[in-house]
């Protein structure tokens, strides 16, 4: 298929897709919208409503330069949130389609709509969200509805840390420390950037202090969290403490 009548296929699906999302939702009434790479949720809200959506960033467009960019060509793009290039390129090295190859290239407005809608057909959405900031164009593909309350849970587990950006929370006792080799005790076997067994998971380190608290009570909760007066830090620093104490 010429990469010309693959475009006008998807370009068809997105517009129906679009025609949707404003039925359902009135997507373009909201007047603020706020997205968090970490936990891959972006928030739009209007004086009495606030909708949650799970997505992936296709790309940005830049007014000033003319140039689109694939986000998973941009270092300011996470992982969580940028397009899967092995998808995306492969498809297009497959198929000998440029623009799906390049991962920034001069062009126009509309290519940030185009390229949308085939990331759409390769990789799935329910429509698109394109907000502006400064001079890029920033190509949002929503991909579920999520419930507001799931959203918040969500986007708690993630902290600001000071120099590391946005990471995954962690919690410590108020003893630990990088290199107090007080002890670092945890309910399950950690490793930086792993996957949860459970939904409910979370790192959580203590002192031979607090342990001894804890074995006292025979729980975490109560008077060990209590006195060890937990505290939240990011993933990275949480295993720069763990290293330092080994
Ligand atoms: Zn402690
Ligand atoms: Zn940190």
């Amino acid at each position: 298929m010429t990469y010309k009548d693959f475009l006008t296929s998807c370009f068809e699906e997105l517009e129906k897709l679009q025609d949707n999302l404003n039925e359902i939702y009135d997507i373009n009434s909201f007047t603020k919208w706020d997205y968090d790479q970490a936990s891959g949720i972006i928030t739009l809200s209007k004086s009495d409503k606030i909708l949650n959506f799970r997505y992936y960033q296709v790309g940005t467009y830049s007014t000033e330069l003319k140039t689109w960019k694939w986000s998973w060509d941009n270092e300011n793009t996470t992982k969580k949130v940028a397009v899967d290039a092995e998808i995306i390129k492969g498809f297009g090295i497959t198929n000998k389609y440029e623009n799906l190859i390049n991962g920034e290239f001069d062009s126009y407005e509309e290519i940030g709509w185009e390229l949308s809608s085939i990331c759409i057909n390769l990789i799935g959405g329910i429509g698109v969200y394109r907000p502006f900031y400064d001079h890029l164009k920033i190509h949002i593909v929503l991909t579920e509805l999520m419930d507001n309350d799931l959203a918040d849970t969500e986007k708690n587990k993630y902290v600001d840390c000071e120099n590391h950006n946005r990471r995954r929370r962690a919690f410590i006792c108020q003893h630990l420390k990088e290199g107090s080799k007080n002890g670092f005790e945890e309910s399950f076997e950690t490793a930086e950037d792993m996957e949860f067994e459970f939904e409910d998971d979370d790192f959580v380190a203590w002192c031979n202090e607090c342990e001894k608290i804890r074995i006292e009570e025979d729980s975490l909760a109560g008077k060990c969290w209590e006195q060890g007066k937990f505290k939240i830090v990011c993933e990275k620093c949480y295993f720069k403490i763990k290293e330092s104490n080994a």
